[in-house]
């Protein structure tokens, strides 16, 4: 597909990396929808992509919340008819410690986002997603969703047994990345796991080693993947991430 003829839905848009993607499938030629729960915050970065010159808009989306989502959807048919590239990025991380101090709302409300909402967004953008010639989806995951690394015993996260919460719950979202890419092979649409690497964003009071636009790379690159291109995959920019 031309991507200047694409429509993409970001999630999380208003901010850290959910805006750097916008940013960078916008410069790419692709008409942006701002997904944000927020008005206001949408709207600052309608503004402000619009003052850089991009083609985007804000949104209203809550992807916790099933109406707001169905909202979008009939948005987006309305205005479009059709969804090429989904970016699944809104997440949280709320548990900075070990697994026996974790308690079960926590874990909850961890995955009502980072999980059952990526899984209410993609159903309900499927139908159109169907409808387009190319269609991407592009699950935000991260390094601490792998299951390989974490129980490898000389593993980058061998002394990093914190965030059960936010780790289990990438893990989560990665085996719905393989599970709809199987079900979506004999279409167009393709579906994989982006991996930023630990990126300075609120999300980690900016202590992250990459900057936005060195970790918005890997997502847009598997939403702007070619006819050819990988589905059902674990990716960061240094290659493939065992799930
Ligand atoms: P961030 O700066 O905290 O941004 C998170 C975005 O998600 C914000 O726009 C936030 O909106 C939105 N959001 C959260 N809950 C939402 C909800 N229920 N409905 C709609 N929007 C919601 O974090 P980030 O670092 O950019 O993270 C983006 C994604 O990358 C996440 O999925 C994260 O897990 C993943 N990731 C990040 C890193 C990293 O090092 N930063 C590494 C690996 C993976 P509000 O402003 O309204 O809160």
């Amino acid at each position: 597909m031309n991507s200047s003829e694409a429509i993409a839905l970001v999630t999380g848009a208003n901010k850290g990396l959910g805006k750097e993607i916008a940013r960078q499938l916008a410069a790419q030629g692709v008409f942006v929808l701002l997904g944000a729960r927020d008005r206001e915050r949408g709207q600052q970065t309608e503004a402000e992509l619009k003052t850089q010159g991009f083609k985007v808009q804000f949104i209203p989306l809550e992807v916790t919340d099933q109406k707001s989502v169905e909202q979008a959807a009939s948005e987006v048919e309305k205005q479009f008819g059709r969804l090429d590239i989904l970016v699944n990025n809104a997440g949280i991380a709320l548990d900075w410690f070990a697994p026996a101090q974790l308690d079960v709302e926590t874990l909850k409300k961890t995955y009502e986002t980072n999980v059952f909402a990526v899984f209410r967004v993609t159903k309900a953008m499927l139908p159109l997603l169907k409808k387009s010639k190319a269609g991407r989806i592009v699950n935000m995951s991260s390094g601490l969703g792998s299951l390989t690394l974490h129980a490898d015993p000389n593993g980058p996260f061998k002394d990093a047994n914190w965030l059960l919460a936010y780790c289990s719950s990438k893990s989560a979202l990665n085996a719905m990345t393989i599970a709809f890419a199987t079900e979506l092979r004999t279409t167009g649409i393709k579906i994989n796991s982006a991996n930023p690497g630990y990126t300075a964003t609120d999300m980690n009071q900016n202590r992250g080693t990459k900057t936005v636009e060195q970790g918005a790379a890997t997502p847009v690159r598997l939403a702007l993947l070619p006819d050819d291109g990988p589905t059902g995959g674990n990716f960061s920019d240094e290659g493939v991430t065992p799930w």
